[in-house]
């Protein structure tokens, strides 16, 4: 009863034919339930299909970090628009990313002020709709993007809660996140060798506090990495955070999928 709780099935990497395919080998390596995650307005109707057909697939929509220079001003109005829907379970992919350049015609400053409003605005909705969020942050060092999207969930933490997925920040961010109500994920970077700290930070937390993923297509684990990465992995991923939690398999599927269960809508 895995759940890989962060999942792009609507990518370009992944061909429509093949998401039957990827979630049956998904299911036989003992994945329950997969979240996959809009990015833009471009692939919201994708991420609303898939996860209309497959029962066990659920979606959030949001405007990634990275895509708020094209998304139009309303595109949280054409998000509300879905967000009644069955097979919508969150808000997201919205956060701060200061790892990659402005695009052209953007300075840096006035693109991550975009990313700061649209993440402010996925945040108004979400409590709007009572609806998890989903962030993502990545800074090319330190922890500016995370430390900025954690002062804005302060301001919305009483009526929100928030997954701070991919977590590769220190054990003090996660606590505080967790004292907020929030959850942290982890993913294949807790099984590269050279990301101890992030392993040591997962196996510090306690059951309920976080929840794993794949983030595929992307960040496939050890030793996968640099492939195609697909839900099927979670069971990688799982697998190591188990052994070095000292837990079973199955202790660890079941709590992190209970987490799941109690952060996303209609998961069940
Ligand atoms: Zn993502």
């Amino acid at each position: 009863m895995l759940t890989d709780s962060h999942c792009h099935l609507a990518s370009h990497k992944f061909t429509a034919s093949e998401i039957g395919n990827i979630v049956t080998r998904a299911r036989e390596a003992g994945v329950t339930r997969l979240v996959t995650l809009a990015t833009c307005l471009d692939d919201l109707h994708r991420n609303l299909e898939i996860a209309a057909t497959h029962p066990e697939v659920k979606t959030c929509l949001g405007i990634h970090p990275c895509d708020v220079h094209h998304a139009p001003d309303g595109a949280i109005d054409v998000i509300r628009d879905h967000l009644h829907k069955p097979q919508v379970c969150g808000i997201g992919e919205t956060g701060l990313d200061y790892y990659h350049p402005a695009p052209e015609g953007w300075t840096e400053e006035n693109f991550r002020k975009r990313q700061r409003k649209f993440l402010d605005a996925h945040f108004t909705l979400a409590e709007e709709s009572s609806l998890p969020v989903v962030i993502h942050t990545r800074d090319r060092s330190g922890h500016a993007s995370l430390l900025d999207a954690l002062d804005l969930y302060r301001v919305h933490a009483r009526k929100v809660r928030a997954v701070f997925h991919c977590f590769i920040g220190t054990r003090e961010h996660a606590e505080e996140i967790i004292a907020l109500g929030g959850l942290v994920s982890f993913g294949g970077v807790a099984t590269f060798k050279n990301a101890s700290e992030v392993l040591e930070v997962a196996t510090s937390l306690p059951s309920g506090s976080f929840m794993v993923e794949t983030d595929s297509p992307y960040l496939a684990p050890h030793p996968h990495r640099g492939t195609r990465n697909e839900p099927a992995m979670i069971a990688v991923i799982a697998n190591h955070l188990a052994q070095s939690r000292g837990e079973s398999l199955q202790q660890f599927s079941s709590h992190t999928t209970q987490t799941a269960i109690d952060f996303f809508r209609g998961l069940r």
